[in-house]
């Protein structure tokens, strides 16, 4: 996939009617509304502002949550709208419909340099389904399409993909800073290159392993997927989560790796605890050598230092996936041991993505210290398989 888009900076938007793709699916209070984590709506205000300062009437589009088709009142983006009108400090009037009567009023009075945003497209089964009929609808109401929804760029819906085949379609800020960070590190890393994987399942990031291990030096393998891959190499893992299915699979990439001559590390040592708790007592064993009623919980110091070691001289580190049940503090050293090396990484370049890494380093206050720390959740994961995302392949290549 080429990464080198066009971009809200490379088109004149001045006096042209915009349809910006944001992603205002914020956690909120299903009840009150109340916005809990407002992160997203702030990161769209560069891309918005930009698009008004220069005269632009902007038309946002975005999803909340899974409503399916269903009119729910908890799925309305009503107030991320409130959110958003006290942010940029001026009116955001919203549709009552979804490409009804009052969406084409709203778009008939919207002027250069004001902003609107429409109900959530969930709402219609069409959005999700990637209907032509709908998309071509949506492009109706504008001269150029901006995606700037990183988190859906993993999606073929009709406002993040289908739009595209009836309007330019150039991206927003922040969909170009995450192709500038996530598409060099891939594609011209400064080396040496290192990935750190871990997180629960060997079978969420079968993809992710295979393409790093094509492109990295060294591979740092923690946390519930590491389990799988002592298994293999003929260790005892005790109770610790284990991928059954994918025991050949981390032989075969173990293999591989050597082959290849990509440094492999896997932990030497384990916190382990008998139940699955944040209050139980751990014991540090070999990672090897797991007591038959234990589990792994975290990394253990041996290991910390192994990894840390092996970080030092990286000129690029792409992390996914927590190194311990980092959620119970007791068990979120190794994840905070991993977050501290990279912020303590000199003129090297850091990337952290996936929802429960991005949330754990956010919790260790190293997260102003990490170069990138990617909006996508699985969006970020599928870029870093190397699958095409429909949302930016659709976008014209600069
Ligand atoms: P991401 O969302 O960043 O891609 P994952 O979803 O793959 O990450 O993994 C995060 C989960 O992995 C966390 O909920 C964490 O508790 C779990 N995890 C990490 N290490 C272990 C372990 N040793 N045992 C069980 N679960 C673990
Ligand atoms: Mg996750």
């Amino acid at each position: 996939m080429n990464y080198d888009k066009k971009t809200i900076r490379d088109i004149d938007v001045s006096g042209k009617r915009i349809l910006l793709r944001c992603d205002f699916n914020v956690p909120h209070d299903k009840k009150t509304g109340e916005i809990h984590d407002a992160t997203r709506i702030v990161a769209s205000l560069p891309t918005i502002r930009y698009l008004l300062d220069r005269g632009a009437s902007v038309i946002i589009t975005s999803h909340m949550g899974r409503p399916h088709g269903v009119w729910k009142p908890e799925n309305s983006l009503y107030s991320a709208r409130d959110h958003l009108e006290k942010l940029l400090g001026i009116p955001v009037p919203m549709t009552t419909d979804v490409l009804g009567p009052d969406t084409k009023a709203k778009c008939a009075a919207l002027r250069p340099g004001q902003v609107m945003l429409i109900e959530n497209l969930r709402f219609c089964l069409e959005e999700e389904k990637n209907d032509p009929n709908f998309a071509k609808e949506l492009a109706s109401l504008a001269d150029i399409f901006v995606f700037d929804a990183f988190g859906c760029a993993h999606r073929a819906h009709a406002s993040t993909a289908g739009v595209a085949d009836y309007l330019p379609a150039v991206a927003g800020f922040l969909v170009e800073k995450e192709l500038a960070f996530l598409g060099k590190a891939l594609d011209e890393p400064k080396r040496p290159l290192v990935a750190i994987l871990g997180g629960a399942k060997v079978s969420d990031k079968i993809g992710v392993i295979k393409s790093l291990l094509q492109k990295a030096d060294t591979i740092i393998i923690g946390g519930g997927m590491s389990y799988t891959f002592q298994v293999a190499r003929g260790g005892k893992i005790g109770t610790s989560l284990l991928d059954e299915g994918n025991i050949e699979f981390a032989r075969n990439m173990i293999a591989k790796a050597e082959e290849l001559g990509v440094k492999l590390l896997l932990p030497m040592d384990t916190q382990v605890t008998k139940e699955f708790s944040g209050d139980a007592e751990p014991t540090l064993v070999p990672s090897t050598a797991i007591p038959d009623d234990c589990m792994g919980m975290d990394i253990g110091p041996k290991t910390i230092q192994l990894f840390t070691d092996a970080i030092r001289g990286a000129g690029t580190v792409i992390w996914n996936g927590p190194m311990g049940v980092f959620e119970f503090p007791a068990f979120s050293k190794g994840s905070n041991a991993i977050a501290q090396a990279l912020a303590g990484l000199d003129g090297a370049v850091t990337i952290v993505g996936g929802g429960d890494s991005v949330s754990a380093v956010e919790k260790t206050g190293y997260a102003d210290k990490i170069s990138h720390i990617s909006t996508g959740g699985g969006a970020a994961l599928e870029f870093l398989e190397g699958l095409v995302l429909p949302g930016i392949a659709c976008l014209a290549d600069r």
